[in-house]
């Protein structure tokens, strides 16, 4: 079973959160390898009939590389909503410029999980993030927080960083774009250990805790708010230092358990209720009908002359939602206009 359990070190301003997802994952790959045709895995949109595709289904599975990245990502989105007091989705992004042209992992308030990846072309074996999304250093990592019940004409926040650090250098691992996005947009010192398999994702997350309203204090109690961040200070490093000491083999094999006893066990955690993320996907036929709606009646009904149906997949979960002829053309009469419904309509 997946989990997620947030923990804070008595006394200390430090906190953490670790997630292991095991059906969580497999869920998303399998439903992954079963809906998706394996000879065009860029189809985002499908406009193809029923019949041309479904003798191309199955085995659409993303390469080795693919699933660490998004494994990864997907343990990332979990953590990083786990941290936050927010009602909606945390979505995490990559645009690459490599064969992975988007990766997405969304996790919503109540630990539900979707990920997916575009993959164009060939993907060397063992690519790591530069190969994957960061050829010519024009990768990008965007996070985006939904609110859930957003009101009309709210935009949701998006912060963007680069898949190089401050000198341009390539970073190697997510786990270095995401360290640097929360210290530019929270200006919090965190740690993050990222790994995941065909069967495991799993995460760890240290941060340290600002301290609160040290900008209203007088000379005499920021000299001693400083003294006192000195030490603040070590107390994290010390426990990154042991965070950071975790091995890929450790996060995917050891259970969370024992992962957290072995490396703080010189420390006094104290855990919250742990959490169990799962599968779920946001998708719906209201939403598909949005998106037809807004390529405009004349390229929806071109695709209806040239295929006799408009088709599209859900990139997250497989789902197949399909519009006839006469669902399209109700997609286009506002809702106090409706024809009347023929016999031929259920
Ligand atoms: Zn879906």
């Amino acid at each position: 079973m997946s989990e997620l359990h947030k923990f804070l070190f008595d006394g200390l301003p430090v906190r953490g959160a670790i997630v292991r997802l095991t059906d969580a994952w497999t869920e998303i790959l399998s439903r992954r390898a079963a809906h998706q045709p394996p000879l065009d895995p860029a189809a985002t949109v499908s406009t193809a009939t029923a019949a041309a595709q479904a003798h191309r289904m199955g085995d659409g599975s993303w390469p080795d590389p693919v699933v660490e990245l998004l494994g990864e990502m997907t343990a990332a989105a979990a953590l990083m909503q786990a941290n936050i007091k927010f009602n909606g989705a945390l979505i995490l992004q990559i645009f690459g410029d490599g064969p992975v042209k988007v990766a997405v992992a969304e996790a919503q308030h109540d630990m539900s999980l979707r990920a997916t990846a575009k993959v164009v072309g060939e993907v060397p074996l063992q690519a790591g993030l530069p190969q994957l999304v960061n050829v010519s250093n024009k990768g990008r990592c965007a996070i985006t927080l939904d609110p859930k019940d957003r009101f009309p004409g709210q935009q949701p926040y998006q912060g963007v960083v680069p898949l190089h650090g401050d000198r341009r250098e390539k970073l190697g691992r997510l786990s270095e774009v995401l360290e640097h996005y929360m210290l530019q947009s929270e200006q919090l010192d965190t740690t993050l250990v990222l790994a995941a398999d065909g069967k495991v994702a799993a995460g760890l997350l240290i941060q340290r805790l600002p301290l609160e309203g040290a900008a209203n204090l007088t000379e005499q109690e920021r000299s001693q708010a400083n003294e006192d961040q000195i030490g603040v200070n070590e107390d994290y490093k010390r426990i990154a230092i042991l965070a950071a000491s975790l091995t890929r083999e450790e996060l995917l094999g050891l259970d969370i358990d024992t992962v957290l006893r072995r490396l703080f066990w010189e420390e006094k955690v104290l855990r919250f209720e742990p959490q169990t993320p799962r599968f779920a996907c946001t998708c719906s036929r209201e939403r598909v009908a949005g998106m037809i709606r807004g390529l405009g009646r004349d390229e929806a009904d071109s695709i209806l002359l040239e295929r006799g149906e408009i088709e599209v997949g859900c990139d997250f979960c497989g789902q197949q939602y399909r519009f006839d002829a006469v669902d399209t053309a109700r997609l286009f009469t506002s809702p106090g206009d409706q024809p009347p419904v023929t016999s031929a309509v259920q």
